[in-house]
Order: structure tokens, then C-alpha cells, then sequence
């Protein structure tokens, strides 16, 4: 589901003609709908009913502060992964008791300072990890909530750079050592084993690996329980799919909260989830402006202002996006097969290669859907081209929300060392 629609054959997000934003701010430009955002958060609300839940927006998809304060006005926290996150989550207004800080790789500094924050609960990644929480919070005079994070050997998602539940993956502990942990922590000083979580991959369609991971969650719940131990918070973690493709199926979300009640709505414990991309992802869209078009190769080129460093998913994931003219097309146009690229100086830099398109002319202005997840997060500014400016729209209102990055803004904080 998306706003962003042809009216009277030019393109908009909501109410808002897209080529009068590329006009006034120039392109590329990221535009992201308030009511798709709302929407979606909506949707994945209403699939638990009335099963106790707490959505963290998982910070990382889109973390622009306008972002994360839409989320925050509906109610969300935050799934965050870096101390700039929960910096980021607290700046849009989430509270740090709505704040979860996951990750496989979080130094003391980032630690100290959650604790001190006062996050809502940390997801524990390995020994080492829960003994340093305890003794730093042990120092602060604190006791940190936590969760232990189940790697469940269940992989999933779209492809194999963003599965994060098998095994042999970087994520989470086994089954066994997490239950070792948790009677560990248990003993600690600085904290307290609330519960268990987990997070298997993204862009996540079949729910069948997820129902085998929760099981495995459910049955750990048992087992701990046994042990006289209190559980009482499961951590579901995201990973639901967006749709990317025009035809394309997501997941089905009724059914997504039908097996949730099914496998843990017995145990009695409160849920987290932490949806990044489906929340996201089709309420952004990255427009561009065509630089030229040319043949190679027996080869047809379309070359863009937007590039890889704007949009980096199709080059690291081989991932699609639809890619609609600003100006609808005709409805007899004839479509050819064309090369969409940036400027980039890789080969990589290429959105889609022999895609059908209606014809397109230099200077016209085209908008990849569905890039409002790890599009404008990933960005940077490879091949020096400043970050391409932010814009949110809420109905027929529209407004930056970050503006283009100034090449002051990009190297002038860069320093020549004395002897040059
Ligand atoms: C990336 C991540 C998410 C969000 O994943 P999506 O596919 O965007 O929903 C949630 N939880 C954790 C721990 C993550 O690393």
C-alpha cells in the first residue's frame, strides 16, 4: 500500500505534484508520505488485535528524525542498533522506556551509554556482552533490563546478505548457550533477564521459517520457566517483507498475527516487533531527473541524477524498483528495453538493466518506488556527490526535511595536514 499516485497524469505523493518538489529542490530527492507511514504502522498494529504488543520502528530503515517522530506520535518505539540511533530516537521524542538496543557488536561506550539513557531493554548478543552490561550498570548503580537473542539455525529473507538466523551467522547465541545465559544474568548484579528475542532476516515473505523460529522461542520460554525462572517479554524481531514488485505479494499480515497468537499468545508474556522495512519502504520514493540518454554496445542507456551512492540497494542486493515517468505515459506507448544507470564510475551503479520503459527524453524526471527503506540510510557521499535532500508530505503539504547536503557541508570540516 502506497500514496503516491498518477492524478491528472503527473505523478504524486499524496496530494503533492512530484515535479513541483524536484522543481523547488532540485533532484535527486527522497520523498516520503506521512499517511503511507501511518498507514503501515496501522496495519501491523491491528494484525496482533488485541494481543499485548510494543512496535519498535527499527531505526536503521529510514532514521530521518521526521520519520521516527511520525512513528513516535502513533505511539512507537524504537529497534536501534548504534548509540547514534537511540540519539537519533530520543531527538524525534521516543522515550527511552520505548527504546531497544540490539546488535552484534556494541562497545562499552555505546553500552554506558544506554544504561545510563535508561533504554527500555538491551538484546544480548554473547557472554562477553552481558558481563560487561552488568558491570557497567553495576558501577552506574543501575540494573538494565535484557533480553538474551536466540540465533534459532532458521534462516530467511530475500537474500543471503540479510539473513541473519542461521547458525553459522554473525547473530544472536544458540538456544542452549542462551539458556545458560539467562540463568546467568539472572545472578548478575547489574541486570535482569526479562526475556528472549529474536530476529531471522528481512524482506521476509513465507512465514514458515518464522513460525519455526518462535516455536523455538515458545519452547526456551517452557524450559526457563521450569528452571524457576521468570520470563515474562518476547522480542519478535522484524523482518516482514514489503512489496517491491508492482504484481508482487507481501506477507500476509492477518496471518502473520494468527500465528503469533497461536505459538506464544498462551505464555502470557508482552511482545515486541520490531518492523523496519515494511513500515518504510513503499512510503518513500527517490526522484531523479534523466542526464542523458545514449546507445553502446548495441545497448540502450538511460543516465540519471541519482545514483548508487543515493540508493544502494540494487547494486549490493541485486534488489528491484519500480520505476515510473513523472508524466504518465501514453497507455499505447511502446515500450523498449533500456539499461536504467547513474553516474557513478561503476559498473554497479545500475538500477536495472533492460528494463521496459515508455520512451523518455533527457530532462525528464523519473521516481523509483518503494525506496523509503535502507534508501536514503545507506547513503553516502562516494564519488563526492553531496546527500540528496529530504522532503516529507502530509496530505497537500510538503516540507524538507533535510535539506541537500552542501559541499561545505560535505569535505570542509576535512583538514590538510602541516606539511602540505
Ligand atoms: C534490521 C533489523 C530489524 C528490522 O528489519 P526489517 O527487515 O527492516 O523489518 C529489526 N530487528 C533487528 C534486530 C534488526 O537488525
Amino acid at each position: 500500500m502506497r500514496f503516491f499516485d498518477y492524478l491528472d497524469g503527473t505523478l504524486c505523493a499524496e496530494a503533492v505534484p512530484l515535479a513541483k518538489i524536484a522543481a523547488a529542490v532540485g533532484t535527486p530527492v527522497h520523498v516520503y508520505s506521512h499517511a503511507t507511514l501511518e498507514h503501515h504502522f496501522k496495519v501491523m498494529k491491528a494484525a496482533f488485535g488485541d494481543l499485548p504488543v510494543h512496535i519498535c520502528y527499527a531505526v536503521k530503515a529510514n532514521s530521518n528524525r521526521a520519520v521516527i517522530a511520525t512513528m513516535a506520535a502513533l505511539g512507537a518505539g524504537a529497534d536501534t542498533v548504534s548509540e547514534g540511533e537511540i540519539r537519533r530516537a530520543l531527538h524525534a521524542g521516543i522515550a527511552p522506556q520505548g527504546i531497544v538496543f540490539a546488535g552484534v557488536g556494541k562497545t562499552d561506550q555505546e553500552l554506558r551509554f544506554a544504561i545510563e539513557t535508561k533504554v527500555r531493554q538491551i538484546n544480548i548478543e554473547s557472554m562477553s556482552e552481558l558481563e560487561r552490561i552488568s558491570t557497567i550498570a553495576a558501577e552506574l548503580g543501575q540494573v538494565q533490563d535484557v533480553c538474551i537473542r536466540v540465533n534459532p539455525d532458521v534462516g530467511a529473507g530475500g537474500h543471503a546478505k540479510i539473513t541473519t538466523g542461521k547458525a553459522s551467522n554473525k547473530f544472536g547465541v544458540s538456544q542452549d548457550l542462551a539458556e545458560k545465559l539467562y540463568g546467568l544474568a539472572d545472578q548478575m548484579p547489574g541486570v535482569r533477564p526479562v526475556g528472549l528475542s529474536v530476529h531471522i532476516g528481512s524482506q521476509i515473505i513465507d512465514l514458515a521459517p518464522m513460525e519455526l523460529a518462535y516455536q523455538k522461542l515458545a519452547d526456551c520460554v517452557v524450559r526457563l520457566r521450569t528452571r524457576g525462572l521468570d520470563v515474562f517479554r518476547l522480542d519478535l524481531g522484524g523482518g516482514l517483507a514489503a512489496t517491491y514488485d508492482e504484481n508482487g505479494i507481501g506477507p500476509d499480515l492477518a496471518a502473520y498475527g494468527t500465528m503469533v497468537r497461536k505459538l506464544v499468545g498462551h505464555l502470557d508474556v508482552e511482545l515486541e516487533i520490531e518492523p523496519g522495512r515494511l513500515i518504510a519502504a513503499n512510503a518513500g520514493v527517490l526522484v531523479s531527473r534523466v542526464i542523458v540518454t545514449k546507445e553502446n554496445g548495441g545497448k540502450s542507456f538511460l543516465v540519471v541524477d541519482a545514483a548508487m551512492n543515493d540508493l544502494i540497494r540494487p547494486a549490493l542486493y541485486e534488489a528491484y524498483h519500480q520505476l515510473l515517468p513523472i508524466q504518465q505515459a501514453r497507455p499505447d506507448a511502446a515500450l523498449t528495453p533500456i539499461d536504467v544507470v547513474g553516474p557513478v564510475c561503476e559498473t554497479g551503479d545500475t538500477f536495472a538493466e533492460e528494463r521496459l520503459m515508455p520512451p523518455i527524453q533527457s530532462g525528464e524526471l523519473l521516481a523509483f518506488m518503494s525506496t523509503g527503506a535502507y534508501g536514503f540510510a545507506m547513503a553516502s557521499t562516494y564519488n563526492s556527490r553531496p546527500l540528496a535532500a529530504e522532503v516529507m508530505v502530509s496530505g497537500d503539504r510538503w516540507q524538507v526535511v533535510r535539506p541537500r547536503q552542501s559541499y561545505e557541508d560535505m569535505f570542509g570540516t576535512e583538514i590538510l595536514p602541516d606539511w602540505l
